[in-house]
């Protein structure tokens, strides 16, 4: 069965750097962490979240889209600053991540991308949808 696809409500993704402070003012409050800082580019495949400078870079052509790759770059600040990090896609990691994409989209963790992003990632995303759809 394939992933169906929906259009995701303008309201949860990012058009300008604002939305994209606004998205990571929100989720570090929910969190717990200060927010991360964030440079926003317009370069070729933006989107990586800089351990040392607690820093996000991001921009309209980032790898994953601008909302879905600042998700997952948070997740790594998140794991980053809470310690928790065993590996750079380890399992840690990937339950950060589902519970950031959860808290965003407001319980509807399949509007993100997940096929779109890292083998790992992609893996996770669609074992852990399944299981929901067949509980
Ligand atoms: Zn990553």
């Amino acid at each position: 069965m394939g992933v169906c696809i929906t259009s995701v409500p303008k309201s949860y993704t990012i058009e300008r750097v604002y939305d994209a402070r606004m998205i990571l003012e929100r989720l570090s409050d929910k969190f717990s962490i200060e927010p991360p800082r964030l440079k926003w580019s317009h370069g070729r495949r933006r989107g990586i979240y800089l351990n040392h400078d607690d820093c996000i870079l991001l921009g309209p052509r980032a790898w994953s889209g601008p909302t879905d790759t600042l998700l997952h770059c948070f997740a790594h600040a998140v794991t980053h600053k809470h310690q928790v990090e065993d590996s750079y896609h380890g399992l840690k990691f990937l339950d950060t991540l589902w519970h950031v994409v959860s808290t965003h989209y407001d319980g509807m963790p399949e509007r993100y991308s997940w096929y779109s992003d890292h083998n790992a990632v992609f893996e996770y995303g669609r074992n852990k949808l399944r299981s929901l759809r067949w509980d």
